[in-house]
């Protein structure tokens, strides 16, 4: 039951009289029942809270006197209600496994506008006073408290690093922190963050950095945020943002009372009554100490003497320490934590596991390899699966990452593909941007199970090995209508694999034999690569190519082989030509379908 059914006997209700809006509480409200009834966010309420001197969250009871003068603030009238239920706070308490837990940050944004800066501010700002001095220790994530609450950041800056940990399927990130120097603005970078975060479905605070600086104009920015659908609270919005300067230290505790104000509102909890889980930030092989991991704890308590598994790395924990180098008893979520004992080095990104003892962790580790979890096990989209799937109603959306040569062609393309959407299937452009495709747009992919388009943009080479070792398609058009008709026969299942000709290998013909009945041979010998038994073959004499046949034979001395290489000779004969002249060059083509 929500709250204005409750009320039906006294439902908020105009008075015409005095101008103001009435609104019925019971004797107890929680914050987000009040938020609810108000027609306002959370966030709201417990700002207003907080001028009047009450620090709340989002789940805490309110009497009725605190309550009202919130509705008052707002420029409402409140009438006390007779009825009090409040059917799910009950609810709530009897699932109690649940334990709040501190929420994961992570800062993105544009290179230069100040997430090291801001990083290390937070850190340094609360300490303890004279330890500041101390800190050396870089751990991969740190944990701060503010009045009581406590904050963990991830300490690798940047979504590039955020989207691969979640291409390796680890979700660590509760809230991004985006960067936006008040001084430069929206820059590429801050489009490609946000995207990220947003395919992510993390929430999103703005820290409007550099505010020290004489040129900052926080309006423009905010002008350009909002442009890009970032509405921030001030204009309407629901998107939190806070003006800082990183380098003078202004505005930083704003900024992080303001991120436990989000926190609160997505009432993050964990188990913490099971065996301790989480994901690894990073890990290292340190020389004295051996194998070295920072993990970040997400459910149950991480003590030392467990027995963890990691993909297909074991060990027990020697050791645990927190990030300022101190030996520490025990992890809760959201603590990172740097561990010794493992076997080996894990990678960045794999989950961990605690099980009972080392028979367990032995059959675990036996598991994991069998499923390969050394090893990523990401499965990438392809225009050709998601036809191959459309007809079987398998795909319900199909996420797009744009990449085109110029600015002006995004919105076209973009809203042409998102107009193929149907009831049955989305099509969204997560993400597009201008330039060449690059190795962050494939972990995205990766991330996010998207297929990649290019238009007029070419992926860069590490873009490319990333793709491939990841399955990850890369289409590319340089006409619009293609491009859209592509992704339509997709969606509709109609998409055909197209093929592709690559050139394996080159011959050059030496001698022509008769072969009697049978037609010539060409002796040729292979001047690079290497031909195959089953490929194409196009005759080029004098720079053009004059006919082109299947393989029929491939012989060296009197054995039928599938494969001659560099340098050797052999024996060509072809389907449907014989006219071979000495110097003709036979082009090898293997046909490769396009993903
Ligand atoms: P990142 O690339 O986003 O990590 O940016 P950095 O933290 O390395 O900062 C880039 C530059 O901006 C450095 O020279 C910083 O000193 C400077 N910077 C960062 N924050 C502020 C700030 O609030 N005000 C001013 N004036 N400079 C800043």
């Amino acid at each position: 039951m929500n709250n204005r059914q409750e009320q039906s006997d006294s439902p908020a209700e105009g008075d015409p009289k005095q101008g103001t809006q009435q609104i019925g509480l019971p004797p107890v409200i929680t914050v987000k029942q009040l938020a609810d009834q108000i027609g306002v966010s959370g966030i709201e309420i417990i700002k207003q809270l907080m001028r009047n001197g009450v620090m709340a969250n989002i789940n805490q009871s309110l009497d009725y006197d605190v309550a009202a003068s919130v509705v008052s603030d707002f420029g409402l009238t409140a009438k006390k209600l007779r009825v009090a239920a409040h059917g799910k706070q009950k609810a709530a308490a009897k699932g109690a496994k649940l334990h709040e837990r501190p929420p994961v940050i992570t800062i993105m944004g544009h290179v230069d506008h100040g997430k090291t800066s801001l990083l290390d501010a937070i850190r340094r700002t609360n300490v303890v006073a004279g330890e500041a001095g101390a800190i050396t220790q870089h751990i991969g994530a740190y944990q701060i408290e503010m009045k009581g609450r406590k904050i963990t950041f991830l300490d690798t800056p940047g979504h590039e690093a955020f989207t691969a940990m979640r291409a390796r399927g680890a979700r660590a990130t509760d809230i991004a922190v985006l960067v936006v120097a008040a001084d430069d603005g929206v820059m590429p970078q801050t489009i490609e963050a946000l995207d990220h975060a947003r395919a992510a479905g993390v929430s999103i605070v703005i820290a409007l950095n550099k505010i020290d600086k004489a040129n900052a104009n926080p309006d423009r920015i905010k002008q350009q945020l909002s442009d890009l659908g970032v509405v921030i609270e001030e204009w309407g919005g629901d998107v939190v943002c806070v003006p800082v300067s990183a380098k003078k230290k202004q505005g930083i505790d704003d900024l992080l009372e303001n991120l436990i104000l989000v926190a609160d509102i997505m009432e993050l909890k964990a188990e913490v009554d099971c065996p301790a889980e989480g994901i690894v930030i990073e890990a290292k092989l340190d020389k004295t100490r051996g194998p070295i991991a920072t993990l970040l704890v997400q459910k149950g308590v991480l003590k030392p003497g467990d027995n963890i598994v990691i993909g297909t790395v074991g060990g027990k924990i020697k050791a645990m320490f927190n990030d300022e180098g101190k030996n520490i008893r025990k992890a809760e979520p959201a603590a990172p934590v740097e561990i010794l004992g493992m076997n080996a080095v894990p990678d960045a990104g794999q989950v961990f596991q605690v099980v009972a003892d080392e028979k367990e962790s032995k059959a675990l580790i036996e598991r994991n390899r069998v499923a390969g979890l050394s090893t990523t096990t990401a499965r990438g989209v392809s225009l050709t699966s998601v036809a191959a799937q459309a007809s079987t109603g398998e795909v319900k959306e199909l996420n797009i990452i744009l990449k085109t040569d110029v600015h002006g062609s995004i919105e076209p393309i973009r809203d042409s593909l998102e107009r193929l959407s149907d009831d049955k299937m989305r099509v969204k452009v997560i993400h597009a941007g201008t330039g060449a495709i690059i190795e962050s747009d494939i972990q995205l992919a990766v991330a996010s199970r998207a297929v990649v388009i290019g238009f007029n943009s070419k992926p860069e080479p590490g873009a490319v090995r990333l793709a491939e070792q990841e399955k990850i398609s890369i289409r590319q058009y340089n006409i619009i209508y293609k491009l859209i008709e592509d992704v339509e026969k997709a969606l509709k299942g109609l998409l055909e694999p197209e093929y592709v000709d690559v050139t394996t290998g080159q011959a050059e013909v030496r001698a022509v034999f008769e072969a009697g009945k049978k037609g010539r041979i060409a002796g040729s010998q292979i001047k690079e690569g290497k031909a195959t038994r089953d490929a194409l073959v196009k005759i080029v004499r004098g720079g053009k190519v004059i006919a082109e046949s299947r393989v029929a034979g491939l012989r060296r001395f009197k054995d039928d082989v599938k494969e001659v290489t560099t340098g050797m000779e052999c024996g060509v004969k072809l389907d449907s030509f014989n006219d071979f002249q000495v110097g003709d060059i036979l082009q090898f083509i293997r046909q490769e379908k396009v993903d």
